[in-house]
């Protein structure tokens, strides 16, 4: 059982390793990318996307697959170049990746071979600063709430907790930045609610700036400060919608439904990856 009752990050608040990280500011300006396939054919897969994210934000990328998100988060992640624009990270151009912007997969990628505590660990090996932030460690797997399980191997977890230990794994470096490619796609209903919670607890606890891929309205709507629509072919910012409903959200309340059914339309009408654009607004 995927237990989450008896852990709260936020007692970990002030305690060295899980004191909040300084966040930092995100700016895109005008961010352009082209790919080109084996057959020389080009696909605009971003255009002019411009976007500013404050540090300490929470911001979801919502839009059709197909329309650019996880290529926009490569961007950021510094994994990818763009073809035009510009990227700043806290006012530092983003020029290669960063062990200050960390990434989260839909899939977790933990090691199979290795324990929880020794995937959490396994970034620190890579840059030999282990020995230094050991001790880190089991604050880590607390503010995940994985301390019981720390000794479990990938396969002996259920997919909320595999996805809980990728996020240690990317918290323990500090990231100012936490880009999330539709982390809790993979899981069901109920877990993925409750690892929306998660999420948020972290995001508490740590003050990252924080993007989120997702399609899931509803999570859109439940964590973000701002959801950015994004629509296909090219992909483009359509519009920003800031949330403005109190936290903790409350997900059958008027005003949710009511944003939910607005983004809902928005989306229909921006069409999906298959679609030849009839469903576009026309003279409406
Ligand atoms: P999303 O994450 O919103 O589903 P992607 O960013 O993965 O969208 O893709 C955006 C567009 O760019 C799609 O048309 C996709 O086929 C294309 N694309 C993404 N990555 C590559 C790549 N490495 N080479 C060629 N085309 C790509
Ligand atoms: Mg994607």
């Amino acid at each position: 059982m995927d237990k989450l009752s008896d852990f709260d990050p936020r007692d970990s608040e002030g305690s060295g390793a899980a004191a909040a990280a300084e966040a930092s500011s995100l700016s895109i300006i005008g961010v352009c990318k082209t790919y080109r396939g084996f057959d020389g054919a080009e696909t605009l897969a971003l255009d002019n996307v411009s976007l500013t994210v404050a540090p300490g934000e929470l911001v979801s990328l919502i839009g059709p697959s197909g329309c650019g998100k996880s290529t926009l988060l490569r961007l950021i992640a510094g994994l990818e170049r763009p073809t035009g624009g510009e990227l700043r990270a806290g006012g530092e151009p983003i020029n290669g990746p960063s062990a200050e912007r960390g990434l989260v997969f839909q899939d977790p990628n933990l090691f199979p071979w290795l324990s929880v505590r020794r995937n959490i660990e396994s970034g620190l090996v890579a840059r030999g600063t282990l020995r230094r932030q050991r001790g880190e460690v089991a604050e880590f797997l607390k503010l995940v709430g994985l301390e019981a399980f720390a000794d479990r191997h990938p396969h002996q977890l259920s997919g909320g907790m595999a996805q809980r230990a990728a996020l240690a794994r990317a918290l323990i470096n500090h990231p100012k930045i936490l880009l999330l490619d539709e982390p809790l796609g993979a899981l069901d209903q109920f877990t993925r609610m409750k690892m929306q919670d998660v999420v948020l607890r972290l995001w508490r606890a740590r003050g990252a700036t924080m993007v989120l891929v997702t399609h899931d309205i509803d999570e859109a709507i439940y964590m973000s400060d701002r959801i950015i629509l994004i629509t296909p072919h090219p992909g483009r910012v359509d519009r920003e919608i800031t949330v403005v409903l109190e936290r903790p959200r409350v997900r059958n309340s008027p005003q949710f439904l009511a944003l939910r059914a607005q983004i809902l339309e928005l989306l229909h009408f921006a069409g999906g990856e298959d679609g030849d654009g009839a469903g576009r607004r026309t003279g409406r």
